[in-house]
């Protein structure tokens, strides 16, 4: 037995170093690759709207919210904004800002969902009134109800448009055109900024 012992001491002594090696080693690799993954985020400019995904409480959840405390405004300050807001959604949606077309990250995004505020999370389109408009913008016929999506007019850039906006927080979330396809026969084009998507099937009662 002692022997045996003494036999097994020596070869751990023998491979402590090598052992000492390989966990050294295995450190380094999970450091380099647990450092890559947010750079590599990063790089690809992931919307905080897509980063939010792992947070998602269901769809039912967001539905009850509202029914339980209606809608009271919500305010913040510009500089509260600015530090909850990625710089490109602050401009979109505190600044009337219009992202670039067929570079948002929803605009041929064809999963089930509903579409929330970006800046307040209210509930605001859902999958089933998205459709292609072909415009390079998220574009749905109808919100998913009438009372969570403001209107006014906007005469910027020499043109009569009708603005969208949160009706809770006040966020840009672009225009609506009379051009949309049947049963309305509207188009609400959005940014893919102003908006977060939470996956799931939608509920029939809202
Ligand atoms: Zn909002």
């Amino acid at each position: 037995m002692e022997t045996e012992e003494k036999e097994g001491m020596t070869m751990t002594k023998r491979t402590a170093a090598l052992l000492l090696l390989t966990a050294a080693l295995a450190a380094l690799i999970t450091a380099s690759v647990t450092g890559d993954g947010p750079a590599a985020g990063a790089q690809q400019k992931s919307p905080p709207s897509l980063q939010k995904d792992t947070s998602m409480k269901p769809i039912t959840e967001y539905l009850k919210d509202v029914y339980a405390k209606g809608m009271p405004k919500v305010v913040k300050s510009e500089a509260e904004w600015r530090a909850i807001l990625s710089p490109e959604t602050y401009a979109v949606t505190r600044e009337a800002g219009t992202e670039r077309a067929f570079c948002g990250a929803f605009y041929d995004h064809k999963k089930e969902g509903i579409y929330l505020c970006v800046c307040c999370d209210l509930p605001l389109f859902a999958s089933n009134a998205k459709f292609d408009s072909g415009t390079g913008w998220p574009s749905f016929f109808q919100p998913l109800r009438k009372d969570h999506v403001a209107e006014k007019t906007d005469l910027s850039y020499g043109m009569r448009r009708v603005e969208i906006n949160c009706a809770r927080c006040d966020s840009h979330l672009g225009h609506v055109f009379e051009d949309g396809p049947r049963p309305t026969g509207l188009r609400y084009c959005l940014n893919s900024e102003s908006l977060t998507f939470v996956p799931g099937s939608i509920p029939a009662d809202f």
